[in-house]
């Protein structure tokens, strides 16, 4: 424990959040790839090659929202939905260490 009451694990999360607080795109979410037909009686998704289309899925407020994420947006979106999970872990690290630190009562 250091001046400022920090463990070094706690300030090696906070600094690996930082570039993601300060410049990168990150979204909260789930991919999900769909399935569906189309409703064309001769297209092939009538014999079982469906069409497959990616969405983000949140809840957020108690409902679930969902966004057609179109291909050419797909890698874009995977690297926000990891970044966004790269400062949520850290920040699970961070409350942890304080989680700690009240069942020790420091
Ligand atoms: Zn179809």
């Amino acid at each position: 424990m250091n001046r400022s009451g920090m463990t070094r694990g706690e300030r090696e999360s906070r600094s690996r959040i930082k570039p993601y607080i300060d410049h990168k795109e990150m979204v909260r979410g789930t991919l999900s790839v769909r399935a569906r037909t189309c409703g064309n009686p001769n297209c092939k998704c009538t014999r079982g090659e469906k069409h497959v289309s990616l969405f983000l899925v949140r809840s957020k407020d108690g409902k679930v929202e969902q966004l057609y994420i179109p291909r050419d947006k797909e890698e874009t979106v995977r690297r926000w939905v990891n970044n966004w999970h790269e400062v949520k872990s850290n920040l699970e690290e961070i409350s942890s260490s304080y989680w700690e630190r009240l069942k020790r009562k420091e």
